[in-house]
């Protein structure tokens, strides 16, 4: 019996295997897919740093993925942006996050859970889930590559399953956040000319939607020629287009729908003006929901399985990755001490990861409201008061990802947000910074020349199926 089995090899179930394999403990992990898979979300935050370095992944990280040092936030005429540079408050190299491709990253961590000793079984599809209380072992039916009934037992299970939220949805636990109806409409493109406005120095660049559209679009380099692209918008927004479109004749809506919306903004029209798809565009509805129950006697959900939040500030793969650290050390902790029924280490990991959850729930509902400061606003708005320097610095921590030990401390600003004339009672961070109105983070040459990998990821996939 293994004393961990894990639903699901994605970033928080890969993660979760680790850890524990780092602790000493045997773990299988159950994924439906074979990786590489393509998967949505590629713009991580710089405090995801520090668990790729635990995790032993950082020099491989270096080698293959474009480092971002900003997110930019635009609006949709391009006139008012926030250049959110990370080196503003983070003053060692951590600052340059990733922008990763998910196929490459994903399968990146599950064949470093391999190599710590865990048991991987890819197209192996979870089926049902048993606890026997009796035995004291969660028993799991899965059917295997060639659709073969298969059983492991293990002392203790990890839903890590994404957005399927296998005991979620089986047990009824999930709740949809009304209100955040949303869907995302993205592709890659290739033979990227004009890599401009941030996007040449490695930038995240976000532009906002507003109106009945309620949403924003993502541009991100991949590549020095390659981008991945987004549209996100209201579900119910998309439906009234998709129905236009389809009237009109269209034989591909949600291909006319996102280059409609893309080329609405100057900006992006340019950037991918020459450019090739390198797919079909691919939708992702319906999200934004949480599971009621996060975890008890001998299981635990982590990542998109326990809840999953609209993506606007990249923080999915840090919040799925580090929940699943802490509740690897709070499960290692349980079963090193022989008692699975003292559940304290678990109670104590998911407060950080509630707190965490919910303080970037709040910092979505104000982006969504209309009323409140935008982040790409920040800068011209700020500047005109001489105590700006708090609010901004406070503003670029939480962007990089400061929210699990201090999420406390930042729901003063977003008080400061919701009530702009307040903000100059925020004075608990001191920054050094002042002016974000601008395109550039001013990179040091040896910065700049690390942005993009020597090899191209294109050729890095390549050489991955050669060798493997
Ligand atoms: C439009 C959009 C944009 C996003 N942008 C970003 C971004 O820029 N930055 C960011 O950090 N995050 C972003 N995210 C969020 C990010 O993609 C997720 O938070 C992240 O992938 C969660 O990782 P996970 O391991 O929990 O789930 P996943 O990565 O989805 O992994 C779950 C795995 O479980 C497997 N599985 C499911 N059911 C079963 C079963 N029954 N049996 C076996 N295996 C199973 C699946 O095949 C999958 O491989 C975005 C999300 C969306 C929808």
């Amino acid at each position: 019996m293994q004393d961990v089995i894990i639903i699901g090899g994605g970033p928080a179930g890969s993660t979760a295997a680790s850890f524990l394999a780092k602790h000493g403990h045997s773990v299988t992990i159950l994924e439906k897919e074979r990786f590489p898979r393509e998967h949505v979300g590629e713009s991580l935050l710089p405090f995801c740093y520090k668990t790729f370095d635990a995790l032993g992944v950082l020099d491989e990280m270096k080698r293959l993925f474009v480092r971002k040092p900003t997110v930019r936030f635009a609006t949709i005429d391009g006139k008012q942006s926030t250049n959110w540079c990370f080196n503003a408050v983070i003053p060692d190299e951590s600052f340059l996050s990733f922008q990763v491709d998910r196929k490459v990253f994903d399968t990146m961590l599950l064949d470093n859970s391999r190599k710590l000793g865990v048991d991987v079984h890819e197209q192996t599809k979870v089926t049902d889930v048993k606890f026997d209380t009796e035995q004291d072992k969660v028993v799991v039916s899965a059917t295997g590559p060639n659709g073969e009934k298969q059983t492991y037992e293990g002392r203790f299970l990890i839903d890590a399953s994404g957005r399927s939220t296998f005991l979620a949805s089986k047990n009824n636990w999930r709740t949809s956040n009304v209100g955040f109806e949303r869907t995302a409409v993205w592709t890659h493109f290739i033979d990227v000319k004009n890599m401009i406005g941030g996007l040449e120095e490695g930038s995240s660049l976000i532009v906002y939607l507003g109106g009945n559209k309620r949403g924003w679009i993502w541009v991100f380099p991949l590549e020095r020629d390659r981008i991945t692209a987004g549209v996100v918008v209201d579900s119910f927004y998309l439906r009234d287009k998709k129905r236009e479109l389809q009237e009109a004749g269209s034989e591909n809506w949600q291909r006319d729908f996102f280059f409609n919306e893309l080329n609405e903004s100057p900006f992006v029209r340019e950037i991918i003006d020459g450019a090739e798809m390198m797919m079909d565009v691919i939708v992702e509805g319906d999200y934004s929901y949480n599971s009621n129950v996060k975890h008890g006697p001998r299981y635990a959900l982590i990542g998109d399985a326990s809840r999953f939040i609209d993506p606007i500030f990249s923080s999915g793969i840090f919040l799925s990755t580090k929940s699943a650290w802490l509740v690897a050390d709070a499960l290692h902790e349980m079963l090193s001490s022989g008692d699975l029924n003292n559940n304290q280490p678990l109670l104590k990991a998911y407060e950080y990861i509630n707190g965490a959850y919910n303080f970037v729930y709040r910092l979505i509902t104000l982006f969504y409201n209309p009323h409140t400061i935008s982040f790409a606003e920040a800068a011209t708005f700020f500047n005109e008061y001489s105590d700006h320097q708090h609010a901004m610095a406070a503003g670029h921590f939480i962007l990089s990802g400061d929210f699990f030990e201090n999420h406390k401390k930042y729901h003063e600003f977003l008080d400061v947000l919701e009530a702009p004339r307040n903000f100059q009672r925020y004075k608990n961070v001191v920054m050094d910074r002042k002016k974000s109105n601008i395109e550039s983070c001013n990179l040091k040459p040896e910065e700049r020349s690390i942005i993009f990998p020597k090899k191209s990821l294109r050729m890095a996939e390549q050489l991955q199926k050669v060798t493997s």
